[in-house]
């Protein structure tokens, strides 16, 4: 362990934002958004219903209650919602349905490919003008796709580009599911990298992580409803493996218990960032809520809940945050707590817009890890995709072209940037 003798000569920056101002709230305390401002609600689809509520809904129509697994099969195994290809479906009825129950959702607006096309990021445009961003990554053995929750955050942490637009608003159930099947079809239609293959048609996103933009607890019943509908077997859901969702969260410590309790064992991951309160205050707003010992001991009880081994993320930002006496502080936090129920990814900072942060050196994330190695925690580097299209944490900016944010967004909001990128070891 570093000495106290130490800590004075180490540099130390405080979290100030640059090149933007934060949003306060009345008391001067960084502004957090819990509560999704209204807007227009988007259509209802068949990925917002439960099986039950979708054959309900058929009869609802006037059909038959199994057409209800025929068009989930297309739309969850298929991956289309074109009546042309429901060709097991009445001609006349076809359209009908799909006004019905696979009304359009996610507007494409723009495609930006980096690593020889083996890393895809979309800007999506949603009914009512928000933007979000998803990423989609090709690795070997595993596809993963990055999603949001939510268009914006309202968790107005400084180092995070999405933050700084604030919250425009919740996404639906089907708004989450429909970023993974959206991204299905471009990899049945072999339009992501790995094009040695000829037939891509198998092919599909094997894991999902919530590090796109939104704080995925703080729309928490969608958020569980589109988990459900992705491990459910086909025709009902995607049918894939809970382990293989990982849900990340700034620390809503009351929510991390909820989760625990779903019997669902996604992957859990803890946005920690500093093992002190005192810069964990700064550097994670809603740390003026949750303490860090709090959110460790949620953190804990998940592990005990679930038996999944917890992700702790660290971004590692040159003088804030990556002291060697600070990764000695988060081994004795995390070892207070037991062995074996946690490893630590740090990532390396990805530079947002305006600000004047950067990574920590090289040597500097050595030691970091050498130390939590030391004290027996399994420490891995994050492979961080897509900063060459902003497609990395914390980058993600739903804006066109030009750079300007687009949509129909109300005044006083623009659509956030968010931390899209993914990629646990
Ligand atoms: N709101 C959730 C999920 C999205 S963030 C959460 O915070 O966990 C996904 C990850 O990217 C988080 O660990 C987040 O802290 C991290 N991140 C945000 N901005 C970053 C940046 N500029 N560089 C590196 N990682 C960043």
């Amino acid at each position: 362990m570093t000495t106290d003798a130490a800590r004075p000569t180490v540099r130390q920056v405080r979290p100030k934002t640059e090149g933007w101002a934060q949003k306060l709230d009345a008391a001067g305390r960084p502004l957090l958004q819990f509560a999704s401002p209204k807007r227009g609600k988007p259509p209802e689809h068949l990925a917002d219903f439960t099986p039950e509520q979708r054959a309900a809904k058929l009869v609802e129509l006037g059909m038959p209650s199994f057409r209800a697994k025929q068009i989930a099969t297309h739309y969850f195994t298929h991956s289309t919602s074109d009546p042309a290809e429901m060709t097991d479906l009445p001609a006349a009825d076809r359209a009908e349905l799909v006004a019905g129950l696979l009304p359009p959702l996610l507007t494409e607006l723009r495609r930006l490919e980096t690593d020889k096309g083996d890393t895809i990021k979309f800007l999506w445009k949603l009914h009512d003008g928000a933007l979000v961003e998803s990423v989609l990554m090709r690795y070997p053995g595993r596809i993963t796709l990055c999603i949001s929750s939510q268009a914006g955050c309202g968790m107005n942490c400084p180092f995070c580009a999405t933050g700084q637009a604030g919250l425009t608003r919740n996404l639906s159930t089907a708004e989450i599911v429909d970023q993974i099947v959206r991204a299905n079809r471009v990899i049945a239609e072999g339009q992501l990298g790995g094009k040695k293959k000829t037939d891509h048609s198998q092919e599909r996103v094997s894991n999902i992580v919530f590090m796109g933009m939104g704080e995925p607890l703080a729309n928490y019943a969608r958020v569980m409803q589109a988990v459900r509908t992705m491990v459910a077997p086909a025709p009902d859901g995607l049918g894939m493996s809970a382990r293989g969702i990982t849900v990340s969260t700034v620390g809503l410590a009351p929510a991390i218990g909820k989760l625990a309790a779903e019997g669902i064992p996604v992957t859990f991951a803890l946005s920690l960032h500093a093992p002190d309160d005192e810069l964990r205050d700064e550097l994670i707003p809603v740390n003026s809520r949750w303490k860090v010992d709090e959110v460790l001991d949620a953190a804990r009880a998940y592990f005990d809940a679930t038996k999944r081994r917890v992700s702790i993320e660290y971004a590692l930002i040159k003088d804030m945050n990556d002291h060697g006496w600070r990764a000695d502080l988060l081994g004795e936090k995390l070892n207070a707590r037991g062995r074996g129920w946690v490893h630590v990814n740090p990532i390396p900072l990805n530079p947002t817009p305006g600000s004047i942060w950067t990574a920590s050196d090289p040597e500097v994330q050595r030691e970091f890890v050498r130390r939590l190695e030391a004290m027996g925690i399994p420490t891995t580097i994050r492979d961080t995709r897509g900063k060459e299209i902003d497609g990395a944490c914390g980058q993600l900016a739903a804006a066109d072209e030009d750079g300007d944010p687009v949509g129909e967004v109300p005044a006083g909001t623009t659509p956030g940037s968010a931390p899209a990128e993914a990629l646990l070891p």
